[in-house]
């Protein structure tokens, strides 16, 4: 049976049908359009949790053997869950005893006080700054217990590239279980533009082979779980 469309409405609605799904075809992978699922993270408390823009922390996240970093080796206040703590202070102690010299001018932060810094950075800058430089409530790795923000002899931790601890750190921060958590280059996959200063905790092993295959977290977990 053949079926003549004489009705002029009836095109219209297929012409138009045509291009919808034309459109939705072209525009279905553009990153803006596409909204991101965020991830809320089940076991915050793992060595290797990754946190980003996608995986977020529970808001009432809070680690439960956190400890004061010797105030030799940070400002005044900063906290670390344990073996993070115990593995900074023997990095600045063994790093002092070479004369350079390593603090933790930011380690464990909370929700609230993400929120506020967030906020802050938001009104201040916009939100677009606001999105490159500073995670938002739940997205930061400070929340762990497990990174740290370190500053130089030259005492500017934004500058901390230009000190002479920073080539000391890039080479030897794995072997106490650290790593440069936001590379140069590595942008696009981390979400955090290139932030020299912050070191996260995963211990000795796992540093060292993110270290040697020069992966950011993201691509090493990615390639762990392909193995599995
Ligand atoms: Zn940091």
């Amino acid at each position: 049976m053949v079926i003549i469309v004489k009705d002029e409405t009836l095109k219209k609605i297929i012409y138009v049908g045509i291009a919808v799904i034309i459109i939705f075809f072209f525009t279905k992978d553009i990153p803006l359009l596409k909204k991101e699922e965020i991830i809320v993270i089940d076991q915050p408390e793992d060595l290797l949790v990754l946190v980003n823009k996608t995986r977020m922390l529970p808001s009432d996240y809070i680690p439960n053997d956190l400890e004061e970093i010797d105030i030799n080796y940070s400002n005044h206040n900063k906290y670390l869950r344990k073996d993070a703590r115990e593995a900074f202070e023997t990095l600045a102690k063994d790093a002092k005893d070479l004369g350079y010299f390593i603090v933790a001018v930011s380690a464990y932060r909370d929700y609230a006080y993400q929120e506020d810094l967030y906020q802050g950075y938001v009104e201040s800058k916009g939100q677009d700054y606001a999105d490159k430089c500073c995670a938002k409530p739940g997205h930061s790795e400070h929340q762990t217990g497990l990174s740290v923000d370190v500053m130089g002899s030259n005492l500017d931790y934004d500058e901390f590239e230009s000190s002479p601890e920073f080539e000391w750190m890039s080479e030897h921060a794995h072997l106490y279980g650290f790593i440069m958590r936001y590379p140069k280059g590595k942008e696009d996959i981390t979400g955090f533009k290139y932030e020299p200063w912050h070191y996260r905790y995963v211990g000795i092993s796992e540093a060292t082979n993110i270290y040697e295959q020069q992966l950011s977290l993201e691509e090493y977990i990615e390639s762990i779980d392909q193995k599995k």
